[in-house]
């Protein structure tokens, strides 16, 4: 039956839970898994995908989910999206691979060119094709370093910029990411971010205390004519979806031009579409002066890309950049159907329209509990910080509890936060009202039932 299901928006739009979670087909799986793969590759769900497309993952067992996690932030044009598939196969039937390196193909520079256009800022700029978004920030961080000459790198705290050395380097959490894989990068330091919810002085104070100790850890502690490069996720993923206190990235970017140092956001998480915008930074006036994008580029399709001022960009020298598959001609096809699909489909307006009515579902969710500290996020992606009633205690049981009732109902979510607290919310954009408003009434249900 499920071998042959066809995804993408022709998959009937429904939950439906025919089985225990997981079922028989999935546990059958589980089970090879578990003699076949290494126990490091942690899976957020038990089920197994048969088919997936508009709002809904469908599994071996016939189980169909609402998506709340787009496989975490990637398919925000929808699974097997159509111009995505038309213009992938396509190209798959023409050639896979010749190495953009060894022998180059037209559309790696269509994904650039349209990259420049969209970036936020008027200058020239120019983009660089990877494969994954942990490689697009750690050749970020190369080409600040080749531009300025400097050696380091600042980033924040609650951060997540990968898993490779240098990016988990930078990321902040300990577990899962760090632990027992260290010696560390060196030349990578850390400023506190402003957190508007756990500002220890108030939200109030935030943006300005924050920007003070960053401004102390760089022209105090560093020297500013060591730093290479402010990296920052203009609404942080990983971290729990903490959108920075108002001014603080404005103030960071005002003084990191001051002093010579590159500002890079990554955007790998928050990019395309996903915060309401093409880029979150466009939120904040904030012109970068490099930007990292992966996840929602190529629905699914393996591809990152920095995109920057072609001053910074042109100092690496040649061949010190690339990789074998980076520019992959199939996923830059794919990329090039996401583009017409935000464009075509109206996605930037829906990625708002989606994210005001969860805030809306989590603004009636929060009035009857008192665990919900905090809802926060842009666009089609927000998150409720949940917390011990009436302190700011981090409750990691409480997002357990409402993640397996979700899925034991029939709708996919993750978790996310420096302390495991946080419920975030990251719905292909091709999901409908009704669908959304469904998976919200499982979210309430689970609530009412903690
Ligand atoms: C996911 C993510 C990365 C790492 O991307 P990978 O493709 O998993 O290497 C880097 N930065 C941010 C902000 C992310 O959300």
């Amino acid at each position: 039956m499920t071998a042959s299901l066809v995804g993408g928006p022709a998959l009937q739009q429904v939950r439906r839970v025919r089985t225990d979670i997981p079922g028989p087909r999935s546990l059958e799986l589980a089970e090879r898994r578990a003699a076949a793969l290494p126990a490091g590759l942690a899976s957020a769900a038990g089920v197994y995908v048969a088919a997936a497309g508009g709002g809904v993952v469908v599994d071996v067992d016939d189980n169909s989910f609402i998506d709340l996690g787009s496989g975490i932030a990637v398919t925000t044009v929808g699974n097997a999206a159509p111009a995505v598939v038309s213009k992938a196969a396509a190209q798959l039937a023409q050639y896979t691979h010749t190495c953009f390196l060894a022998t180059p193909y037209e559309p790696y520079i269509e994904v650039a060119e349209a990259l420049n256009r969209l970036a936020p800022g008027d200058h020239e700029k120019r983009t660089a094709l990877f494969n994954t978004g942990s490689e697009a920030v750690e050749n970020a961080v190369k080409y600040a370093r080749a531009a300025t000459g400097r050696p380091a790198v600042v980033v924040f705290d609650h951060a997540f910029h990968g898993r490779s050395l240098l990016t988990m380097t930078m990321t902040a959490k300990n577990q899962p990411y760090k632990h027992g894989f260290g010696p560390f990068a060196p030349e990578v330091y850390r400023a506190p971010m402003a957190y508007p919810y756990r500002w220890p002085s108030g939200p109030e104070n935030c943006a300005a205390e924050a920007f003070s100790q960053f401004t102390q850890l760089v022209d105090a502690q560093l020297g500013a004519d060591a730093v290479a490069c402010v990296v920052v996720e203009p609404i942080q993923g990983e971290g729990g979806f903490i959108v920075p206190a108002d001014g603080f990235l404005a103030k960071v970017a005002d003084f990191c031009r001051d002093r010579g140092i590159l500002l890079v956001a990554d955007e790998v998480q928050t990019g395309i579409a996903r915060a309401g915008a093409w880029f979150a930074c466009e939120h904040e006036g904030l012109v970068p002066d490099l930007i990292t994008t992966a996840k929602g580029l190529a629905g699914g399709m393996p591809l990152a890309a920095v995109t920057g001022r072609a001053d910074i960009m042109d100092a690496a020298h040649a061949g010190g950049i690339g990789g074998t598959y980076s520019g992959n001609p199939v996923a830059c096809a794919a990329a090039l159907g996401v583009f017409e699909e935000i464009e075509a489909g109206g996605l930037i307006e829906r990625a708002r329209a989606i994210g005001d009515l969860m805030v809306r579902q989590l603004r009636e969710i929060a009035a009857t509990t008192d665990v919900i500290g905090d809802i926060r996020g842009r666009g089609a992606m927000i998150a409720a910080e949940l917390v011990q009633p009436g302190t700011r205690e981090p409750n990691r049981e409480a997002v357990a509890a409402l993640t397996r009732h979700c899925q034991d109902n029939g709708v996919l979510t993750l978790t996310a936060g420096t302390f495991g607290n946080v419920l975030r919310f990251l719905p292909p954009l091709t999901i409908s009202d009704d669908l959304l408003a469904e998976a919200f009434e499982v979210v309430r249900d689970g609530f009412a039932n903690l």
